[in-house]
């Protein structure tokens, strides 16, 4: 059994020690947990597909080469990112050179979700590394292939003072939630968030939040049919639909609403047959739980393409529902499964009474080919990010930060922005003793006559 407190005390301890300070030290853990994971390339492929059915394909392009990606970005940057950054002096100092240190926080807490399990889980631990901090990381109890595999990969290149996953379910996180850390990093649902939030209070520990909700999806009638369609369908049902950032639902133009569901319909039976059960590259929804939800969420709707459950397989068929009433369960929980709402507008007003009656989303898109109305839209709504004329790829730009705003979470990490996450940015001037003039030392007699 795992002592919480116990492996706490050593990460501590070793933090003191003052070893995670050094750079060369941090890139040779990198490098370490990158020839790991190269060696494990097979197994991480197998442990997704034995959770949810995840197709390697998938599991490569949106966990595994991800994750390398940031790896190779830390190493060769880390240097560059960890020296102090001289910034300009104010005449106030003069004589000066003024800096920003960048200090890790020290122990680090990072709870992962299970809907890209390997990623989201990795993603955040390569950066606190790369700071040069000391992790724990709970991986998801719905993903148990993937969380043991992240349990061996890292208990093979980390000593357990340094980082260690530990398994383990609500419990397991209550336990380790409180505890003192030095920082905390969740990704999750909204609810447990705040629970998160909650007990980082008490310590008054810094939290990065990386939560969900109902990401919108506007289409004005400009756009080309085929290559919207295309692109959105790949984003909403990707994962099976269970992206933090998946277009929940769709707004499109009311001139062009029922011809374009007629492209996306074909669009879809492209990607994954007529019978997406039977296709190697549509996965699972996570458990009996999500199941249940998510066909609740159908009932009473108008589904107007797919709408096949079988609850043995835990499968759900893309699906297309026209037209649910903004008071429905579907328009008033984040969706989080291949279920795809497609209301209509003819006013720009109609779109903002769908948008501006949810809390702030994720992820935003929009597919239009009118300038002004695009960049109209980018300003009136407030959301993390997102894509014009596409779907989901502004995650994969490591020079993008990636957060949530409201109560789409708070913080945000991706490439650099993580290791700066991960950072105290120690502010530091180093004054010049050479000049030394008198005016600002008592007595002030006279002397706001001279500024
Ligand atoms: P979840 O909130 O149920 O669980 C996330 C983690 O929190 C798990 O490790 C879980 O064990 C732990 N947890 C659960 N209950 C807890 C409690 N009471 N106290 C402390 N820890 C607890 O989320 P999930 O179902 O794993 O993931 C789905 C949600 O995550 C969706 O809302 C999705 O939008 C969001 N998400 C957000 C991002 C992002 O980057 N913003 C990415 C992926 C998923």
């Amino acid at each position: 059994m795992i002592s919480i407190p116990n492996i706490l005390a050593a990460q501590k301890e070793y933090f003191a020690s003052q070893k995670t300070k050094e750079v060369r030290f941090r890139i040779d853990l990198l490098k370490a947990l990158k020839a790991e994971i190269q060696r494990n390339e097979e197994a991480i492929y197998d442990a997704l597909k034995k959770d949810f059915k995840k197709s390697e394909f998938e599991t490569f392009l949106s966990e595994f080469g991800l994750v390398v990606s940031e790896l190779n970005l830390a190493i060769k940057n880390l240097k560059k990112w960890s020296k102090p950054q001289r910034v300009k002096s104010s005449i106030l100092t003069f004589p000066s050179s003024d800096y920003i240190y960048k200090e890790p926080y020290g122990n680090v807490l990072i709870i992962a979700p299970w809907n890209y399990p390997f990623l989201l889980a990795l993603s955040p631990l390569i950066m606190a590394i790369a700071a040069g901090n000391t992790v724990v990381l709970k991986p998801s109890e719905l993903t148990q292939n993937t969380s043991k595999l992240l349990t061996k990969i890292i208990s093979t290149v980390f000593p357990k003072e340094i980082a260690i996953s530990i398994e383990g379910d609500t419990e397991t996180a209550t336990q380790l939630l409180a505890q003192k850390w030095d920082y905390i990093f969740f990704t999750g649902s909204v609810s447990v968030g705040k629970i998160v939030a909650k007990a980082a209070v008490k310590h008054l520990t810094p939290v990065t939040l990386e939560l969900g909700g109902k990401s919108p999806c506007i289409i004005d009638g400009s756009v080309d049919l085929k290559l919207t369609a295309r692109r959105l369908a790949w984003g909403k049902f990707l994962n099976g639909g269970q992206t933090c950032i998946a277009p929940d639902y769709v707004i499109v133009h009311s001139k062009i609403k029922s011809d374009f569901i007629e492209v996306l319909k074909a669009e879809i039976i492209k990607m994954y047959g007529s019978k997406p059960k039977t296709s190697p590259d549509f996965p699972r929804i996570i458990n009996h739980k999500n199941f249940k939800r998510l066909t609740e969420l159908l009932k009473n709707e108008s589904v107007i393409f797919g709408g096949e459950t079988d609850e043995k397989t835990l499968c759900i068929s893309p699906t297309i529902v026209d037209n649910p009433s903004l008071e429905s369960h579907i328009m008033n929980e984040e969706i989080f499964g291949p279920i795809l709402p497609v209301l209509s507008y003819h006013s720009e007003s109609d779109i903002e009474e769908v948008i501006l009656n949810q809390p702030k989303p994720l992820a935003f898109y929009i597919f239009s080919k009118h300038n002004s109305f695009v960049e109209k839209t980018l300003h009136t709504y407030s959301f993390g990010g997102g894509v014009v004329n596409d779907t989901l790829v502004h995650f994969g730009n490591q020079n993008l930060p990636f957060g949530g705003v409201g109560n789409s979470g708070m913080g945000q990490y991706h490439g650099k922005f993580g290791f700066d996450t991960f950072s105290h940015q120690k502010s530091v001037i180093k004054r010049g003793t050479w000049f030394d003039p008198s005016l600002r030392y008592p007595p002030y007699k006279n002397k706001l006559n001279l500024v």
